[in-house]
């Protein structure tokens, strides 16, 4: 074990997961966060355990995404066994409906070795008898998860309060770094220094915010989405279903989650009547059904968006002690097991789960 005291700054699936990972590997993890943990993005988001479009993103992004989608059901696994709160990895496969670029993505599939394949129609009508009925072409990949995200914070939350190495401070805001010479050397808080041998800033779409304070530049804006949530029978949606940028979520416990928007709005994560007529809208197109059903939620988060979505995880160039792990976009859920794997790796030097090259901030800041 490292005798390191490692300090992290955001307690999203990001910051958790990471201090999760280190907690066995160095002396003591302080995590901070400026309200309460996994209450932001992370709560905010539908969980799918895949991009969105996965053939659309670059090796980079894929690397993350498998590697995770692997590990995810021994990771809810291990957290209900240790916390008796079940993060339900909910394997429902997933259907594309009417894509413009099947083919590339049948392509993708086949390259990669992955269980994608084209489904008449018809066999998607039989398997998913509520979807509306204007679609004439799908693809499906049966091994497609979700997870429920407000639960996976909160069994990653009651992980760490159970560790005798780990602190989480809540209500602690982060305004700077602590220097000494090229070194940082801890984090400045309302309550005073927090020091540290490292930092890792997990701050989600604040992180270029708190990066700017040492003149740096992140290339990390907030990007706002917005979801509705319906409650129906537990057998209601078998699957996920895609459709021109909208999809539908089932929860184990017939909860259905239909996002997103894609809106470029600063911090602002009022939810909107605007957003929720079109989203209902195509909620109903998706699954006419929920015509008759009633809204139960409606909520905004903030992605932390990235160029290409490519996570920036290791070491900022010139300031010894400080690390990254932000900018996941629209897949830090899919991406969180392998993203805090790959900085814990970094961290405490051991070999890597994958080529970090790709993530590194070294080239992709500017001063
Ligand atoms: C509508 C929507 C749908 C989504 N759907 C999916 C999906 O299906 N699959 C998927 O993989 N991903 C999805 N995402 C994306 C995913 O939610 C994010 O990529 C992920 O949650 C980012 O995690 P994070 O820990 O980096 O950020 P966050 O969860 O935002 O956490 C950052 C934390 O840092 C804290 N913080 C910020 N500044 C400070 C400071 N100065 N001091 C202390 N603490 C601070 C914040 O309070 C916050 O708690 C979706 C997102 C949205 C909004």
């Amino acid at each position: 074990m490292s005798k390191q005291h490692v300090v992290i700054v955001g307690g999203g699936v990001i910051g958790l997961l990471t201090a999760f990972n280190l907690a066995s590997k160095v002396q003591s993890v302080v995590l901070l966060e400026r309200s309460g943990v996994g209450q932001e993005s992370s709560w905010a988001g539908g969980g799918i355990v895949s991009p969105l479009y996965p053939w659309r993103y670059s090796p980079a992004v894929t690397a993350l995404a498998h590697w995770s989608q692997d590990f995810y059901p021994q990771l809810a696994e291990r957290l209900l066994g240790a916390t008796g709160i079940d993060p339900e990895v909910h394997k429902t496969g997933l259907y594309w409906l009417d894509l413009d670029d099947e083919k590339e993505a049948l392509a993708w599939a086949q390259r990669l070795n992955r269980p994608l394949s084209s489904v008449d129609i018809s066999q998607v009508h039989d398997a998913v008898p509520v979807m509306g009925g204007g679609y004439s072409r799908a693809i499906y990949m049966p091994d497609i998860a979700n997870v429920r995200n407000p639960r996976l914070v909160k069994s990653l939350k009651a992980a760490l309060l159970a560790m005798p190495n780990v602190m989480i401070h809540e209500q602690c805001e982060v305004s700077g770094f602590v220097r000494d010479g090229h070194r940082v050397i801890g984090v400045s808080t309302a309550a005073g220094d927090v020091l540290a041998d490292s930092v890792v800033l997990a701050a989600g779409a604040w992180s270029g915010d708190l990066l700017g304070t040492l003149g740096l530049e992140l290339p990390v804006e907030p990007v706002k989405g917005q979801m509705i949530l319906f409650k129906c029978a537990s057998d209601f949606l078998p699957s996920m279903i895609l459709a021109k940028g909208r999809y539908a979520i089932p929860r184990r416990d017939g909860h259905i989650l239909v996002g997103s928007t894609l809106e470029y709005e600063g911090y602002d994560k009022t939810p909107t009547d605007t957003a929720l007529e079109s989203l209902r809208a195509s909620a109903v197109e998706l699954i006419p059904a929920l015509a008759d059903a009633e809204v139960v939620g409606h909520w905004a988060g903030l992605r932390p968006g990235s160029p290409e979505g490519i996570p920036f995880i290791g070491p900022v160039p010139n300031h010894d002690g400080l690390w990254l792990n932000c900018g996941h976009f629209r897949n830090g859920l899919v991406l969180a097991p392998a993203s805090c794997q790959l900085l814990s790796d970094l961290l405490v030097g051991e070999a890597p789960i994958i080529d970090p090259v790709p993530y590194a901030p070294e080239g992709r800041i500017q001063r």
